[in-house]
């Protein structure tokens, strides 16, 4: 399959993608991943996005397109893929959908993760992660075994830079200017299916079924 996953940070796009790369071996691309690994690894492409990851403000369309544009090429892609937080704004959109042109993919669809703000303030503020393979957790829902210590690799688990409080809130802001008008865009394109989540299996079932139909 061959999807964008839309949603505001925390609807729980990544754990959607987790579920069904299971399915079909689909690879999940994230771009905020590609980035933290990148700022791990303090590569250039890391020191140039640090800082507005950091704040919770976009990194530049230019370094994402350049990422993107060699991603979508690379072998894994041609089972299909799950773009986890990319496209964020509208150029972006508009370069990806030159991109699958100019080599000759066709999209699925694009679904929206339509979760309260209530519940993404929750989970985002509660939410840890594993420095070292990524697993996500969550202090009230889902604890490591041990504070602090990966249950899956042993690394530490944190809360990331920006989901304190006040980076939360501007992704959140952000999200809503930025992102929510790519909606519209797919909506237009008539390639929209919008989900209001109650739970990652619900949203998987809705996807199957439309892949389905
Ligand atoms: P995420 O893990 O998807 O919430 O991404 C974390 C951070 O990485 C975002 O707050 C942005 O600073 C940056 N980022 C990830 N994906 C993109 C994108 N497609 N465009 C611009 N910035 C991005």
């Amino acid at each position: 399959m061959k999807l964008i996953l839309l949603g505001a940070p925390g609807a729980g796009k990544g754990t959607v993608a987790k579920q069904l790369m299971k399915l079909d071996g689909s690879a999940q691309i994230s771009t905020g991943d590609i980035l933290r690994g990148a700022v791990q690894a303090g590569s250039d492409l890391g020191k140039q996005a640090e800082a507005f990851m950091k704040a919770g403000d976009l990194v530049p369309d230019d370094l994402i397109m350049g990422i993107m544009e060699q991603r979508l090429q690379e072998p894994d892609c041609a089972n299909g893929f799950l773009l986890d937080g990319f496209p964020r704004t509208i150029p972006q959109a508009e370069a990806l959908k030159d991109l699958l042109k100019r080599i000759n993919v066709d999209l699925d669809f694009a679904v929206e993760i339509d979760v309260s703000r209530d519940v993404i303030l929750d989970r985002l503020t509660t939410r840890r992660t594993c420095v070292g393979c990524g697993a996500i957790y969550n202090v009230k829902s889902m604890p490591t075994k041990v504070e602090g210590v990966c249950d899956k690799c042993g690394d530490k688990v944190v809360q990331r830079d920006d989901e304190t409080e006040e980076a939360i809130s501007n992704r959140l802001d952000v999200y809503n200017e930025k992102t929510a008008p790519l909606v519209g865009f797919y909506s237009n394109e008539n390639m929209l299916l919008t989900v209001s989540a109650t739970s990652s299996e619900a949203v998987v079932e809705a996807i199957q079924d439309r892949l389905a139909s």
